[in-house]
């Protein structure tokens, strides 16, 4: 089902907000001089009529690029223009059309359209003969509002080109990694594969007539395929590490972005694929919760092997933030223990978290002397 589209006064941009409402409280101040010098109706009525027509230039002129901003920005210009004369808060007007003219590309247009519009105020409020107190806030503002919002268009475009690349990184990394897959499948399967059928076929040809050569070729086609399990077993072997390797490197991307040192220091270990998948998820887990939680400056990773156990450490410089259980640890905790597993979180400074997954002997020893203490109990 297709949702209904609903109608927005402003485009979805968690960017920008409800920010827009909140600059609208300037426009009141259009008021200000009419009420102040007891202004006629006329002006009063003017001044209505104004804001009238700007209400909706300035909600379209959240969703306008290019040409369309443009008018709307000159538009915006003219009814000051107009205004001004009469009413002198309405140079705010040109504060507004400056905030837009920040949005427009390149920067150096953005820049030139603030000066104009600065340069407009002057010269109208001269030729108005107005004081200076009148008019010259107007062009400070026109110079700070407009700087600043072409500050944050800057940054926000080369945010979105950053997510863009990211994104695109995150694509060839997957094309190159089940384009990997098909290769060696083919590498290791292909050519055993074909080895095997051939002597498999040579075998039960010769069955009735050499038996001798037809066990022999039988014992060929034995090895072939052991050999062929075993290249099958490194191949995915492989392939989880890929999988560990590529969590840490996702982490680490997390950890510079959120401006936290990583350190990492991850040993080559031999951990069957439930116990990866597990790894991979307390790794970004606990890296998630030091980026939201730690307001650490620092982060140390450690992926190790005494030989009876593998241990993944966690380790911030932060401080810990008490609070319940959320589903992140209890979940972490509960898939840890599901393989035979042990999690421990201290806290000394900052936050630091111990996963261990004992191997298999250790694991049956330790059932073993379990099960015989409790015999002798
Ligand atoms: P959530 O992240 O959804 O709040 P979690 O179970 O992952 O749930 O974490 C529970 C709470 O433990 C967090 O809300 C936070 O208060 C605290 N916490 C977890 N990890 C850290 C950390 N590295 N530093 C500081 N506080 C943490
Ligand atoms: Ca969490």
């Amino acid at each position: 089902m297709i949702p209904e589209k609903k109608w927005r006064l402003l485009p979805e941009d968690t960017f920008l907000g409800w920010t827009p409402y909140v600059w609208l409280v300037y426009l009141p101040t259009l008021f200000l001089t009419p009420f102040i010098r007891q202004d006629s109706t006329p002006v009063w009525v003017a001044t209505g009529v104004v804001c009238a027509v700007f209400l909706p230039l300035y909600f379209r002129a959240h969703w306008a690029r290019g040409k369309e901003l443009l008018i709307i920005i000159a538009a915006i210009a003219l009814l000051g223009l107009l205004l001004a004369p009469f009413n002198y808060s309405a140079f705010a007007l040109f504060i507004y059309a400056s905030s837009f003219a920040g949005n427009v590309r390149p920067t150096r247009v953005a820049l030139m359209l603030i000066a104009s519009l600065s340069v407009l105020v002057t010269i109208e409020a001269t030729l108005a003969g107005l004081p200076f107190l009148a008019w010259g806030w107007a062009v400070m503002f026109v110079w700070i509002v407009g700087g600043v919002n072409t500050h944050y268009a800057t940054v926000r475009r080369s945010d979105v080109i950053l997510r863009r690349a990211r994104e695109e990184i995150e694509h060839l990394a997957t094309v190159a990694e089940r384009e990997r897959i098909a290769r060696d499948l083919h590498d290791v399967l292909g050519h055993t594969l074909s080895l095997i059928t051939l002597k498999a076929a040579l075998a039960s040809r010769l069955a009735d007539r050499d038996p001798a050569r037809a066990a022999e070729e039988i014992r060929d086609v034995e090895r072939i395929s052991r050999e062929a399990l075993s290249e099958v077993r490194a191949a995915v072997a492989g392939y989880r590490d890929a999988g560990l390797a590529r969590e840490t490197s996702n982490v680490r991307t997390m950890l510079q972005a959120a401006g936290i040192e990583a350190t990492v220091d991850i040993q080559p270990v031999a951990v069957a694929a439930s116990e990866e998948a597990v790894l991979s998820l307390t790794l970004r887990e606990a890296v998630t919760n030091v980026v939201r939680h730690s307001r650490a400056s620092a982060c140390t990773m450690i992926l190790s092997d005494d030989g009876k156990a593998t241990r993944l450490e966690v380790i911030d410089n932060g401080t810990w933030k008490r609070g319940p259980d959320g589903n992140g640890l209890g979940g972490m905790r509960e898939r840890i223990e599901a393989i035979g597993g042990s999690l421990i979180i201290s806290h000394e400074r900052g936050t630091r978290l111990v996963v261990e997954l004992p191997h298999p002997e250790t694991q049956s020893l330790q059932a073993s002397v379990q099960q015989r203490l409790h015999v002798v109990a």
